[in-house]
């Protein structure tokens, strides 16, 4: 943290600390902020104000005043909004990756991707609202015929939406689009890391339309969503983030009994049976461990490899690795951008050299382009055959560091693949249909991939098992999830 200098470079920007009923709120000037960097040029390009306590109390408020209207708005009316504002991102996508590059260092696609999978989410559930059964009251069939019972899906109220830096305008877009669809008014409180896409998303979601204090924005970090989550006034936490966050968060949400979806971290894995095609396994290991600078939390660092494949793999996954391009965004054929910040990568290398000192021997490693001269880079890097009991096979690295371990048979596949307390997603790379129903069924992850790469759909839930989280996200039950289950049993005239 640190407050605005007096003096800051011309074109730098300061943001507001928060948007409360279609206002902006300005820090006090002493109050503390946080540099905006480009993780590219680790350059301080703005300025993130940060949210007081009585700021997130105005926001909740606010969030808490619009609610009747809001839920009592048809959902037909809603989905008309959620179109315009998947429309509106549409018709503003250059802009809005331009500015993800600039913040994150990201590479155009993946850019690209953060914004139109923010699209089909809002496409999606704006299609939703138009399927008036979902939102209409249910007959329940029950053994007396002299009462009607029935179920409805009511919204939970005020939800506060609380997400990370790593796909900032989709992973908000995923709590956003179902909250807003089930008559829910928001508070959101951004990463403090990429809170300038999320101030053009919310002008976005202002000029479509949607009414003063539906979605209210608080900015700031761990402290401005502490403050959010144990307010007495919000009615659901939807939050994405790191696991220890969300053990906070969870307690936070125990002292009022809120509704809580739990979006964590992942240790994943990706199979490589020994009837896999080598090309396609190296190209889905490339892509599951090193999008977004491994920056994902369904990153497949943990990579099995069968045996009579190993080698083989090995020598093409060292070509490929060898051949990203790790580049500033404005670079040729760029495949890698930087990680998100300074402390990012001191944390990822100090995991490194404690895997390393722990044992973990590097098989090879990636270069960076002569144009990362500063910024967060780092080249990827993948390391052979760790001990179970290695740091850097069970811990989540969140940079871009994969693992890899042969295996002799299914069995064993299948056990070391389930051998962590997370279970977010998982992937098999297999010809043998048998096979792939075998993985389908019992490798413990909330997503599983057959010789697919990591294909996310709107109608797909999201979410996974132990430490990944709880709750789903995307699909129908993301829709449900901001909404509680009601009954009536009455009698018959
Ligand atoms: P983080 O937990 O540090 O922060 C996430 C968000 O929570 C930020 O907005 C932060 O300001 C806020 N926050 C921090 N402490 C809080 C608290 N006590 N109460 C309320 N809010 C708090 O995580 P990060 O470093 O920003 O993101 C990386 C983590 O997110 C990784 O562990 C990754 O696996 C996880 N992640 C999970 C998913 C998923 O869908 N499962 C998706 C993306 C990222």
């Amino acid at each position: 943290m640190a407050t605005i200098p007096e003096r800051h470079a011309d074109n730098a920007f300061v943001l507001p600390a928060a948007t409360v009923a279609g206002a902006t709120i300005r820090a006090q000037n002493a109050q503390a902020c946080s540099p905006v960097c480009n993780a590219a040029s680790g350059e301080t390009i703005g300025w993130q104000e940060h949210a007081s306590e009585a700021m997130v109390d105005r926001a909740v408020h606010a969030a808490r005043d619009a609610l009747v209207a809001w839920r009592h708005s048809t959902p037909g009316a809603r989905g008309k909004l959620l179109r315009k504002i998947a429309e509106l991102l549409e018709a503003d996508r250059a802009r809005i990756a331009a500015m993800q590059m600039r913040v994150s260092g990201k590479p155009p696609f993946e850019a690209d991707l953060d914004v139109s999978d923010a699209i089909a989410t809002f496409d999606y559930y704006a299609d939703l609202c138009e399927n008036t059964a979902l939102f209409a009251a249910e007959t329940i069939t029950v053994p007396d015929k002299t009462v009607l019972a029935q179920r409805t899906h009511e919204p939970v109220g005020v939800a506060a939406l609380i997400v990370p830096w790593n796909f900032p305008m989709v992973t908000t877009a995923w709590k956003l689009a179902p909250a807003l669809a089930a008559g829910c008014t928001v508070v959101l409180k951004p990463s403090e890391f990429t809170s300038p896409t999320e101030h053009m998303l919310v002008d976005i979601v202002s000029e479509a339309g949607v009414p003063d204090g539906v979605v209210n924005v608080v900015n700031g970090g761990g402290e401005v969503g502490a403050w959010l989550t144990a307010h007495p006034l919000v009615d659901k936490i939807s939050f994405t983030g790191s696991t220890a966050s969300g053990r906070k968060v969870m307690q936070a949400a125990a002292l009022d009994m809120k509704r809580v979806t739990l979006e964590l971290g992942g240790k994943s894995a990706l199979v490589v049976r020994q009837d896999a095609d080598v090309a396609h396994a190296v190209a889905l290991a490339v892509s599951g461990a090193f999008t977004n600078a491994g920056q994902m939390c369904s990153a497949t660092g943990r990579i099995l490899v069968h045996d009579d494949l190993y080698r083989k793999f090995m020598a093409a996954f060292e070509t490929a690795v060898r051949a990203l391009v790790v580049a500033p965004p404005q670079g040729e054929n760029v495949a890698m951008g930087p990680l998100i910040s300074a402390a990012q990568h001191a944390r990822v290398q100090s995991l490194v050299a404690q895997g390393v000192e722990e044992g973990a021997q590097v098989a090879f490693a990636g270069t960076l382009d002569a144009a990362c001269k500063a910024g967060f880079f780092m080249a990827p890097l993948v390391v052979a055959e760790p001990a179970s009991d290695n740091l850097l096979w069970r811990e989540e690295i969140f940079g871009p560091v994969a693992c890899v371990k042969s295996f002799r048979s299914d069995d064993e596949a299948i056990s070391l693949a389930n051998d962590t307390r997370y279970g977010l997603v998982a992937t098999v790379v297999t010809q043998d249909a048998n096979a792939a129903r075998r993985y389908k069924a019992q490798l413990r992850a909330g997503l599983v991939w057959v010789n697919t790469p990591q294909l996310i759909f709107p109608q797909v839930c999201w979410g996974g098992l132990g430490l990944s989280g709880t709750g789903r996200e995307l699909g129908i039950a993301g829709l449900r999830s901001y909404q509680e289950l009601r009954h009536t049993v009455e009698a018959r005239a």
